[in-house]
């Protein structure tokens, strides 16, 4: 069905305001059309009522057409405006078309088809222009809420980077807190323990049994005491980039030899099995000699600590790439693979419970990882639950200068040279080496 418009015929002239009517009557235009004598009552229709089009004469007895469009611009009155204009004032109409009219007719050429098609021509135009400016209008909204929005971002960005900031700082300040009290506390440390060996010397006079035992227990305490701030010393030396290797030529077998005969009581204590195996053609490599030893003792302990029966396995052999391979095995309680990535995070046991049954700092596979990146080597871990866990620690036979600096931030971002795998650990060494080769490679 065809919209009924609402049109408004401004005009003095009855006769010209009639020729309108009849020209659109007799188009068959459906409509409601009002009609003003002068520009007054037309600005008064057309602010109290809504019009689809005004026809509108250029020479009205108050004011001309031009200043009408003007009033009508000034009170934002949106409404198309045909001009109907006398025989040759077409200068005047381009002059109204600049004003803000939409169209113009000379009265001359007035007939119901023009006039129709002038009509719903306005009308379409007017339409559309009002949607595109309700769409810019919207675009317009959009964009300053984006501007703001995006505002709200930076802000919330700098807040994230002072945040950022803060946590450094903490981060540095607990470092340097953890660095200063275990270095303060071996001083005090390393003479409880000095005094308790003092005292367990025969030339200082003989202890009774109980005695005996009672700082015999001292010492042990020291020593393990001494041991976790040592562990707390290093890794904030680690953290804060202060720790370098110091790399020497030397013997590995040698290394492992020794530290495995010093801890071989600890494995007979709990009737462990330890044995060791060392197949190099070559046995000298070029690295920080207390560095491997440290790496080998915290493996051993782990492997001691987390192992209630069965062995435990070291061995050492040459792999591809001029590189040596150290591999501690053992038949304990196994890691789940959802923990492989983690245990390696500083403080980060799988037990986190105050209660829990095997002690330790949560530091030990951290400062591994570590070192051997410093070292330019890789960690393979393999281990299944309540079947064992191995740790291999490939390393070139010769570490670089490159890599002998802990002022390497990339040490500190996570274990990305760990490789895990759940295969079972007691394989047969060659098979497992090869099983391990295309095991997943944890990128935390
Ligand atoms: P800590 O031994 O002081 O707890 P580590 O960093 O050396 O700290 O080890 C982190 C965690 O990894 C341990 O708490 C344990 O949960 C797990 N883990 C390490 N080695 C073994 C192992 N050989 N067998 C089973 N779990 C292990």
């Amino acid at each position: 069905m065809e919209e009924t418009l609402k049109i408004l015929v401004v005009d003095d002239d009855e006769v010209d305001r009639m020729t309108v009517r009849r020209a659109l009557t007799k188009a068959s235009i459906k409509m409601e059309l009002s009609e003003a004598k002068d520009g007054q009552s037309a600005i008064f229709a057309l602010t109290n009522h809504e019009y689809d089009c005004v026809f509108l004469d250029y020479r009205l007895p108050d004011q001309d057409g031009l200043s009408l469009i003007n009033q009508i611009q000034v009170a934002e009155i949106k409404v198309p405006l045909v001009v109907l204009t006398g025989q040759g004032d077409e200068q005047i109409a381009v002059e109204l078309m600049k004003a803000g009219a939409t169209d113009y007719l000379t009265k001359s050429r007035i007939s119901s088809e023009t006039l129709a098609r002038i009509l719903r021509n306005a009308v379409r135009v007017h339409r559309a222009e009002m949607q595109i400016a309700i769409a810019n209008q919207q675009i317009r909204e959009n964009h300053e809420l984006l501007i703001r929005k995006n505002q709200e971002l930076e802000k919330q960005r700098q807040q994230i980077q002072l945040q950022n900031l803060k946590l450094l700082e903490a981060s540095r300040l607990k470092s340097q807190f953890l660095g200063t009290m275990s270095h303060e506390l071996r001083t005090p440390m390393n003479a409880i323990i000095g005094f308790s060996q003092i005292l367990l010397r025969p030339k200082f006079g003989q202890l009774t049994h109980q005695q005996t035992d009672m700082v015999e227990r001292i010492f042990n305490n020291g020593k393990h005491l001494l041991m976790l701030l040592n562990e707390v010393l290093d890794f904030s030396k680690l953290e804060a980039g202060r720790l370098e290797l110091k790399p020497e030529l030397f013997e590995l077998p040698k290394i492992i030899n020794s530290t495995v005969a010093e801890m071989r009581p600890l494995f007979e204590n709990k009737k462990l099995s330890l044995i060791v195996q060392v197949d190099l053609a070559n046995p000298v490599i070029f690295n920080d000699s207390v560095r491997v030893r440290q790496i080998l003792v915290n493996l051993l302990s782990n492997a001691n600590k987390f192992t209630e029966a069965g062995e435990v396995w070291v061995e050492v052999n040459e792999i591809p790439g001029n590189r040596i391979a150290i591999a501690v095995r053992d038949t304990g309680i196994g890691i789940a693979p959802q923990d492989f990535q983690h245990i390696f995070e500083a403080f980060r046991q799988v037990d986190q419970s105050i209660t829990r049954k095997y002690p330790g700092t949560g530091l030990g596979l951290a400062i591994i990882d570590s070192l051997v990146r410093m070292m330019g080597g890789k960690i393979i871990l393999e281990s299944q639950l309540e079947v064992g866990s191995m740790f291999r620690i490939e390393l070139p036979r010769q570490v670089t200068s490159a890599t002998t600096t802990g002022n390497n931030p990339a040490l500190y971002l996570g274990s990305d040279e760990i490789q895990c795998s759940t295969q079972n650990p007691h394989h047969p060494y060659n098979q497992f080496s090869k099983a391990s080769m295309g095991s997943p490679h944890f990128k935390p």
